[in-house]
């Protein structure tokens, strides 16, 4: 049986023990100690540490990194299986070291690293000992390499990185930085001097790199190579944002029904309203549209590789952010006021949707990686008629039953017949 869309029993167990796990430890530490996890102080990494020991304990720490890169190998497919209840609980992806942006970083590192610069940053990246960040768009080019400025010039046995980043997700907490110049990728260590973290924005940071010096071998990938490793860096990213979106999108929907049954309005409850019972069919299909792509570009990715699944990739991309803006709106709406708050996750995730539109690349660049690799695939038709024009069709058909049509003016008669009513309709 080829097409399966069952997982198998015994990753559905350790499914069933991440969402037990996710529910009865993540959740009550988040909302009593949220961002503990990321923290480096002692007490909250106290608090933090045994549960990602847990996660070591069942096998399921950095998930999506090969077994010869200390993962256990599992891929993409089953990675999204996953991502679909971590993406629902704020801290899941760390405490399960699938967190962005280290997970991209390690992808691109595992794949395109020597083995000296995987010995040396692998492990504790994959062990949370140090963080990553990585620094691609510029304040005047957003994230259109051809506009880029910041470069690096060979000085002996060291590179001189000079230009200005802007958006580094966690860039000022940073311990190495992967800074794309347009002549290369390199490594920075987030403390070297010259490394200028601007006052704002505070999260995504503006980054101005003054002549950094980085030793020669920091450069990872070939020279003007930063392109090729930065579709890697970024497809991989794009997926799993996808995945955790799957996640996002079915608490929302978990909160719409469950309010449907819960409110009365004019004499039933909400769920008996025909528009509550439309937002409701919508999001069912939009969810499960949206979960089927993802699972087949994970699965496409597993059997080829990020490359080859750079279209379908393209396209969760941007479905991902259409299918979150429209299922929290909907979600948010049936919640009424309350949905306007803050007090319930779905004003946030709402707000959240523009965002998932313009991060890893704004929808509009995707869409056209999606129509021009499509187009590849077709030709304009030679003729007058499109391809599918039904009576030049039509002729070419009547050729095979030429002979027919000859020695039977009762078929000859219906087949003319057929094609004047066929005309007549327009
Ligand atoms: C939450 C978040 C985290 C991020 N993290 C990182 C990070 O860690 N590292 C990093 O380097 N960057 C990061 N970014 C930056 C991100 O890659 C850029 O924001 C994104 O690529 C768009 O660049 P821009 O913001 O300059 O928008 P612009 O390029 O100015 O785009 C603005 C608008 O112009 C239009 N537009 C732009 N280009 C095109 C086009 N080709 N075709 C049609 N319309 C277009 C679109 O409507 C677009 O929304 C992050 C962004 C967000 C929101």
């Amino acid at each position: 049986m080829a097409w399966d869309f069952s997982t198998e029993p015994e990753f559905q167990e350790q499914l069933d023990w991440v969402e037990q796990f996710c529910r009865t430890e993540i959740e009550p530490l988040d909302l009593v100690f949220p961002g503990a996890p990321y923290s480096r102080d002692p007490k909250a990494r106290a608090l933090a540490d045994p549960l990602k020991q847990q996660v070591r304990d069942r096998g399921l720490w950095a998930l999506f990194l090969d077994k010869d890169l200390g993962g256990p190998g599992f891929g993409q497919l089953k990675l999204a299986l996953l991502n679909e209840i971590l993406g629902r609980y704020r801290s899941a992806p760390v405490i399960f070291g699938t967190a962005a942006p280290d997970t991209g970083n390690m992808e691109m590192l595992a794949a395109h690293g020597t083995e000296e610069q995987k010995r040396r940053w692998l492990p504790p990246l994959m062990n949370q000992e140090i963080f990553s960040a990585y620094s691609m768009t510029e304040p005047q080019g957003g994230s259109d390499p051809n506009l880029f400025r910041t470069h690096a010039m060979r000085d002996g046995e060291e590179w001189v990185i000079t230009g200005e980043k802007w958006f580094t997700s966690a860039g000022a907490r940073a311990d190495i930085i992967f800074v794309m110049c347009t002549n290369g990728m390199f490594v920075v260590p987030g403390d070297a001097p010259g490394v200028e973290v601007m006052e704002y924005p505070a999260l995504h940071n503006h980054i101005r790199y003054n002549d950094v010096r980085v030793p020669a071998d920091h450069l990872l990938g070939p020279e003007n190579g930063a392109k090729v490793l930065a579709q890697r860096r970024l497809g991989g990213g794009r997926i799993h944002h996808a995945m955790r979106t799957v996640a996002q999108v079915k608490l929302a929907f978990d909160i719409m029904c469950e309010r449907a049954l819960s409110r009365e309005s004019h004499g039933k409850t909400i769920a008996e309203h025909q528009m509550v019972q439309e937002a409701i069919a919508e999001s069912y299909a939009e969810i499960n549209m949206l979960r089927l792509l993802v699972l087949w570009t994970a699965w496409t990715i597993d059997n080829s590789s990020t490359r080859e699944a750079r279209t379908q990739i393209a396209a969760c991309k941007y479905t991902a952010a259409k299918v979150l803006r429209e299922v929290s709106y909907r979600a948010l709406h049936i919640m009424g006021s309350l949905g306007t708050t803050n007090l319930t996750p779905l004003q946030a995730m709402w707000a959240s949707a523009p965002t998932m539109a313009i991060m890893d690349g704004v929808d509009e660049v995707h869409m056209v990686t999606v129509a021009r690799n499509v187009l590849k695939g077709y030709e304009p038709h030679p003729g007058l008629w499109p391809t599918e024009y039904i009576p030049a069709k039509r002729e070419e058909a009547r050729k095979k039953y030429a002979s027919l049509l000859a020695a039977d003016p009762d078929l000859a008669a219906w087949a003319d017949h057929a094609a004047r009513a066929t005309a007549r309709g327009h």
